[in-house]
């Protein structure tokens, strides 16, 4: 009773099917055959596919109307029925899933039908549903072989990490071209008499049997589709004639998809013709070199189309010369013989019959010339021509039915021929299948152990690394700017005015450099008597105020700002070169510019503002005792080292000279000159008092160095002397007053410069207040509202860094040679992961498909005693 009810659901569900034309329920209608009696049965048979062609379920779920069906297969037919609870496979299960396309509103063996060219044009499908359907899953399991082929050219290296393909020899001219575009439909190949195809083409055909357009795709050059085939012809004439005529051909290979609803899926590799005799232009070894590239290729496992063409000899044809070489017994070549039109249709047959070949897949003749009126009719390259080409072909042996009519028992016919490769290339991929995942798990097993021992197991992507990069980056700067603040701004602008101090000192008060030994004027107002000189004296006030004018007017804006701008820059080097970007010269030079245009634009008004909060000390300069005190104590710290400086650069005249004795004769003879103790004959140029002119030279620099000292020393004692101590002597005692006036200076830009400059540069919202410098004019105040700064340097590497394409972060990243070599292990790791589940996915499939295939045939020879059953299943 339940049978019986399974039977009459199940016709039910075919009714919709046929209803529909439904792909996937055809599928299931297979599955009927399994159904013996039980309805378990039912599920194992059904549950295999219902996975693969669930979508197809659900077209079928909606259109028929549930109520009317046994509960039981309402149940199965919902999408949380049961059917995946038996643990073959449901939809949700790990299982692979059709490929959308094939699951839609195709009907039975549609896919093949259309790649098998069995279209109304040519001839009617007259196979069964079975076969057809049989036909279309074999289709499917080539295709995820030949996906895991492609995937496979990706993970690259090692020559045993492949699946076979079909690779495709014959001498030049036998027709190879001619065969490999009447299976495509399309003229795409170089054509030329000479030497056109000089790198193998691998072939790889996908068929899409919903979609409407064809086109082609070279994966290596990212062209993107071309779905006019003139243009890959054009594409692959360049490829091909870019080797150079020197090499002649180049084992290379040049990949190229073609993807059409009209074309079974395939993997074919085309080869340089083998030429008998090297023409006068072409070299000498060329032969050896074809030959030598075609032997690479025809290796096992790889399926070889040996063509050759009927007006020529079998015994005479290179390419099952070449085959017989790598596959004596003969067990993996297909005999092609072309231009079957050309001889007489006896000497035609008696080719495919041959005895002295045998091979064990036999020999196929064709005629793949495109017909003249095709040509001419349609405008090459965009029609399809396989319809014309099968037409052409088939008038011609039909023209012969009773040498190759269907009592021949020969093979005939692009079609037969399309259909045979597909089933070798089925069987030898799926023969492979075991070794190649042998071969994968091997070299999975070295880049696990390779990704372990040498990175720790620690996982990495381009985009990881540039993030972690940059965060460690802006770690490190975040740390930077807490250590660099007002104060660290303080020590450079003061130390810079300090220096600024000593240059005007030397200049308006300390001894100058002398370059001939004439004895000096004398001095009106020697520094010597300073401390004695006249409270009113206007010369020592003068040269006070000039001094103190020079100071305030030297620019301190653009100074203070350039030294702490110079600063910043230097740091941020520093901090790249101990970050990971020291290895990225592209980031590093990113990084610094972006850090010189902030710091350029902000010290524009920067420095202008903070001259104009220093104005006033230009005109009035008012001193606090405690200011005074400072001074007096930092300007004996400064005085101090350049006393110091000084005396070592006696210390090192000393050394050139040859010795303190040897200075200290030409010093006293300098000093007897000067003093007019000694009176020179000449003007000394060429020597004098027995010392060379360059030792004179030297000479007189330490005198001028050992004066400068003596100056120091006694300017250190009236620094600390009692006169000094009160800031109303401060004529005399310039250094103290100089000094307290650049510290004032620097309090004013140390403030502004932090405010201003660091905050800016720093932070994204002002972290300290505006100097309140009654002086600050009232446009140097920024917006408050101003949270989004422009300047910010931290903001403007995330700016820079994110607008980078994934191609040149891939391109950063890789810069590092040790960085690259992680990111090629984690891919590779990753990639053949993926080739190993996708491989399993793929042994799953399989594994159904030959259950189900061994049910089928099962039932089959059961059923045939079965002669009443086999009537019911009829009326479907
Ligand atoms: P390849 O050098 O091996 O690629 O050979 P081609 O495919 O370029 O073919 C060489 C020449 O043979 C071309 O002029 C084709 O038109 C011609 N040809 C190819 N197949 C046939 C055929 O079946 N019959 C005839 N008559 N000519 C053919
Ligand atoms: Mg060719």
């Amino acid at each position: 009773m339940f049978g019986a009810a399974a039977i009459a659901g199940l016709a039910y569900i075919q009714y919709q099917a046929a209803q529909a034309g439904n792909y996937a329920i055809d599928l299931f209608g297979r599955a009927k055959d399994t159904a013996s009696s039980t309805a378990n049965t039912l599920f194992e048979g059904a549950g295999d596919i219902y996975g693969r062609t669930k979508n197809g379920w659900e077209k079928t779920r909606d259109s028929v109307e549930l109520p009317q069906l046994p509960s039981w297969l309402q149940n199965l037919l919902s999408k949380d029925g049961s059917s995946s609870s038996n643990g073959s496979g449901g939809p949700s299960g790990q299982g692979p899933t059709p490929s959308e396309n094939r699951s839609g509103v195709v009907g039975a063996g549609a896919a093949t039908a259309a790649a098998f060219r069995l279209d109304a044009e040519s001839e009617e499908d007259t196979r069964s549903e079975e076969t057809a359907a049989r036909d279309d899953q074999m289709m499917m399991l080539t295709r995820k072989m030949i996906e895991i082929r492609s995937l496979l050219q990706t993970v690259g290296q090692s020559d045993s990490l492949t699946l076979p393909s079909i690779v495709v020899v014959g001498s030049q001219s036998s027709g190879k071209s001619s065969v490999l575009e009447a299976i495509v439909g399309h003229e795409f190949l170089p054509k030329g008499s000479n030497m056109v195809t000089r790198r193998p083409i691998e072939l790889t055909l996908v068929n899409t049997p919903n979609a409407h357009a064809e086109y082609g795709e070279f994966p290596a050059l990212g062209l993107g589709k071309i779905t006019d085939f003139v243009q890959i012809q054009k594409t692959l004439t360049d490829l091909n004639l870019a080797v150079p005529e020197a090499d002649c051909v180049s084992d290379d290979p040049i990949q190229l998809r073609i993807y059409s609803p009209n074309v079974p899926d395939l993997s074919l590799i085309d080869l340089p013709g083998y030429i008998q005799v090297t023409g006068y232009d072409q070299p000498t070894e060329l032969k050896e070199k074809i030959a030598a590239l075609c032997d690479k290729y025809i290796q096992a496992p790889n399926v070889i189309l040996a063509i050759s063409a009927a007006d020529v000899d079998l015994a005479n044809s290179t390419a099952l010369r070449a085959s017989r070489l790598v596959d004596s017994r003969g067990e993996r070549t297909i005999g092609v013989v072309t231009k079957m039109d050309l001889v007489e249709p006896e000497r035609g047959a008696a080719m495919l019959n041959d005895r002295k070949y045998p091979l064990r897949l036999g020999y196929v003749g064709v005629v793949c010339r495109v017909p003249h009126q095709t040509s001419s009719l349609f405008s090459r390259g965009s029609a399809n021509i396989a319809s014309a080409i099968t037409k052409n072909e088939n008038a011609y042996f039909a023209a012969h039915p009773s040498t190759f009519g269907p009592a021949s028992s020969l093979q005939v016919g692009t079609i037969n021929l399309r259909k045979k490769l597909m089933l070798v290339l089925e069987q030898t991929m799926s023969a492979s299948l075991a070794t190649t995942a042998e071969a994968i798990h091997q070299e999975l097993a070295e880049a696990s152990y390779e990704f372990k021992v040498q990175y720790n197991d620690r996982p990495l992507s381009a985009d990881s690394y540039l993030a972690e990069s940059l965060d460690a980056f802006k770690h490190s700067f975040k740390v930077f700017t807490e250590s660099f603040g007002r104060t660290e701004v303080r020590e450079i602008v003061k130390h810079e005015l300090d220096q600024q101090v000593l240059n005007l000192l030397a200049q308006r008060y300390w001894n100058k450099p002398f370059d001939d030994l004439t004895p000096p004027l004398p001095e009106t107002d020697a520094l010597i008597d300073l401390p004695k000189a006249d409270p009113e004296n206007v010369l020592w006030h003068l040269k006070l105020d000039a001094s103190t004018a020079s100071l305030t007017k030297l620019g301190i804006g653009r100074l203070a700002t350039t030294v702490v701008a110079n600063q910043l820059q230097a740091q941020i080097d520093r901090l790249i070169s101990t970050s990971t970007f020291s290895t990225h010269p592209f980031a590093r030079t990113a990084i610094t510019q972006a850090a010189t245009a902030i710091l350029r634009n902000l010290s524009y008004d920067t420095s202008d503002e903070l001259e104009i909060c220093i104005k006033p000390y230009k005109y009035r300069i008012e001193l606090e005792d405690n200011e005074w005190a400072r001074g007096r104590e930092n300007i004996n710290a400064v005085l101090k080292a350049e006393l110091r400086d000084c005396e070592s650069a006696v210390k090192s005249v000393e050394e050139a000279v040859g010795g303190k004795k040897r200075l200290r004769d030409v010093m006293g003879f300098i000093d007897r000159v000067r003093s007019g103790d000694v009176v020179l004959e000449g003007d000394g140029v060429g020597g004098a008092g027995g010392f060379s002119s360059s030792l004179l030279g030297i000479g007189r620099q330490a005198v001028f160095l050992r004066d400068r000292a003596d100056i120091l020393r006694m300017r250190l004692l009236a620094v600390k002397s009692k006169q000094c101590a009160n800031k109303k002597n401060k004529y005399y005692c310039p250094e103290i007053f100089l000094d307290a006036v650049a510290d004032k200076l620097t309090s004013t830009a140390d403030l502004f410069l932090d405010a201003e400059l660091l905050s800016k540069f720093y932070y994204n919202v002002r972290a300290t207040p505006s100097p309140p410098s009654p002086f600050l004019h009232p446009t140097s105040l920024p917006p408050l509202a101003n949270n989004k700064n422009p300047h910010q340097f931290p903001r403007s590497l995330d700016t820079h860094f994110r607008s980078l394409t994934p191609g040149e972060i891939e391109q950063f990243a890789r810069e590092d040679p040790k960085v690259r070599r992680h990111l090629d292990v984690v891919r590779r790791k990753e990639l053949l992961e993926h080739v190993l589940k996708e491989m399993e996915a793929l042994r799953q499939l399989e594994a159904r498909e030959k259950r189900s295939a061994s049910r089928g045939t099962q039932t089959k020879t059961l059923g045939d005693g079965d002669g009443s059953r086999k009537r019911r299943w009829g009326l479907f």
